[in-house]
């Protein structure tokens, strides 16, 4: 059967590179749990059957960094800590993102407390903060297809001209 023939038996479509890295970057994005206290009970939660975050492609959590593209930090940040979530961070390739999960990690939550970070966008570029004490992983799961749209609007020539915010690590006080 020639070419032709074979092609309009079997159908096809065409695309450009950039939309098909970008749509497999989308759906295979890879976290890496940085769960730090009770916020991460319900980043567990949002793997389990019930919630299945393998639907979104997201499934493969990774405990290295450099085998993942979203951080998805789920507790509260003492000063001490933050040096730890900053050179994990640090050590994931780009382009990478960040989920600030639950009251603690946005904003220091109810521990208004000297050793405790307020809002890890003091050290690290946050892409979503979500509400909650803790969020529920449906929530998670929000927030993870807000990363998704994220990256479908970003084509993958620009990643390379993203220019990060200088970063400071925090000193204890
Ligand atoms: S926001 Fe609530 S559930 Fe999450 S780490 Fe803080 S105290 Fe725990």
């Amino acid at each position: 059967m020639g070419l032709e023939a074979k092609l309009t038996d079997d159908g096809f479509f065409t695309t450009k590179l950039d939309a098909i890295i970008e749509w497999s970057r989308k759906y295979s994005v890879w976290p890496m749990p940085m769960g730090i206290s009770c916020c991460a009970i319900e980043m567990m939660a949002a793997g389990d059957p019930k919630y299945d975050i393998a639907r979104f492609g997201s499934e493969v959590m990774r405990f290295t960094p450099r085998q993942c593209d979203l951080m998805i930090v789920a507790g509260t940040v003492t000063y001490k800590m933050s040096h730890v979530v900053r050179k994990i961070y640090d050590q994931m390739p780009d382009p990478k993102w960040v989920i600030a999960m639950g009251a603690c990690t946005s904003s220091g939550g109810m521990y208004r407390s000297y050793n405790v970070v307020q809002g890890i966008d003091q050290f690290l570029p946050v892409d979503i903060y979500l509400a909650g004490c803790p969020p529920r992983p449906d929530n998670l799961l929000n927030a993870l297809i807000q990363i998704q749209d994220k990256i479908g609007k970003t084509r993958a020539k620009d990643f390379q001209d993203i220019k990060l915010p200088e970063l400071t690590v925090l000193q204890s006080n």
